[in-house]
């Protein structure tokens, strides 16, 4: 590495601990996105944990349903989404036959782990779990996390520890699907610090560390500035809280793509004020679940995002 890390310390670090999920939603993610990321982090000295999309890319559906709704990167999204998706990802699915995401490049899942970040699952089908979750029975949510699970182990040579819930989509049973597949934590929901997740009367027995911070997509379609590096790395330094754990989710199609200089610059200020540690590594500092406060999950609003994620209440 040509500059060093600072000192992972542990997620009590009293300066605060940043971890960087990184979500894999498209074939073109894994393949494109994801070396960019790797080199960017390479460079810097930090270990981000990954969670890969293991089946089907049928972005081409979501991709069009990004056009019909306003939030979705707000302004940009008419003059710019074709270059954050290119129009192969957008017909994925639609015009083109959907590709396998991690099956197709089984390569790179391994070089994401030999770099020493974490790798995880982000669902088998994003699309399906993202736009039909709420309506699946018990044995089509535990077909998706499965399979996903199955095909990881085939690939990677081990079973996974994370799970990371498509679109931020999490239900009773989805809860309980993940936690039957014998995952040791998840990142489904948003919210502000570890917990014990609840949803449909359902309490999960492993830990759920929520994504704290907002996605770029909903940095710019919140309409902080006009998008300069500075004004978004501005925009993020005003929400990170010293003292606690943030976590930052970013995306191989748009921090790996077009938006890697300002991934760059923000990386590079947040890596200078907080310890940076995998989510893994949080995961594992965690008191047992028992111990954890009890949160209700449900659905909730976020500036500059169209629809509903999942979200953590605080008790
Ligand atoms: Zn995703």
């Amino acid at each position: 590495m040509s500059e060093s890390a600072r000192p992972l310390g542990t997620a009590l670090d009293p300066s605060g601990v940043l971890a960087i999920k990184v979500d894999v939603d498209t074939e073109i993610g894994l393949r494109d996105g994801a070396p960019r990321l790797l080199e960017l982090f390479e460079r810097l000295g930090v270990r981000a944990s990954w969670y890969v999309t293991m089946g089907p890319d049928r972005t081409g559906l979501s991709a069009l349903r990004v056009f019909r709704q306003r939030g979705f990167l707000g302004k940009m999204v008419r003059s710019r989404a074709t270059r954050i998706y290119p129009w192969r990802t957008m017909l994925r699915g639609t015009l083109l036959p959907p590709v396998q995401i991690a099956a197709g490049h089984p390569g790179r899942l391994r070089e994401i782990a030999a770099a020493g970040h974490e790798l995880g699952v982000h669902g088998w089908d994003h699309v399906r779990w993202h736009d039909h979750l709420a309506r699946m029975s018990e044995d089509e949510v535990a077909g998706e996390v499965g399979r996903a699970k199955e095909l990881f182990e085939a690939l990677v040579g081990r079973a996974p520890e994370g799970f990371a819930a498509p679109g931020w989509q999490c239900t009773g049973r989805s809860l309980w699907a993940v936690d039957a597949a014998g995952f040791r934590y998840r990142s489904d929901t948003r919210g502000w610090f570890p917990y014990r997740p609840q949803a449909d009367g359902y309490a999960s027995s492993i830990p759920e560390i929520p994504t704290t911070l907002p996605t770029l997509d909903e940095v710019l379609g919140a309409g902080h500035g006009r998008g300069s590096v500075v004004e978004i790395s501005a925009a993020y330094l005003r929400e990170i809280r010293d003292g606690a754990l943030n976590v930052h989710t970013i995306h191989t199609e748009i921090e790996g793509g077009e938006f890697l200089g300002h991934f760059e610059d923000l990386l590079r200020r947040l890596r200078d004020r907080l310890a940076v540690a995998t989510l893994g590594e949080v995961a594992a500092s965690l008191p047992q679940v028992a111990e954890l406060p009890l949160c209700a999950v449900v659905p909730g609003r976020l500036p500059g995002r169209g629809g509903t994620v999942a979200t953590q209440v605080r008790p």
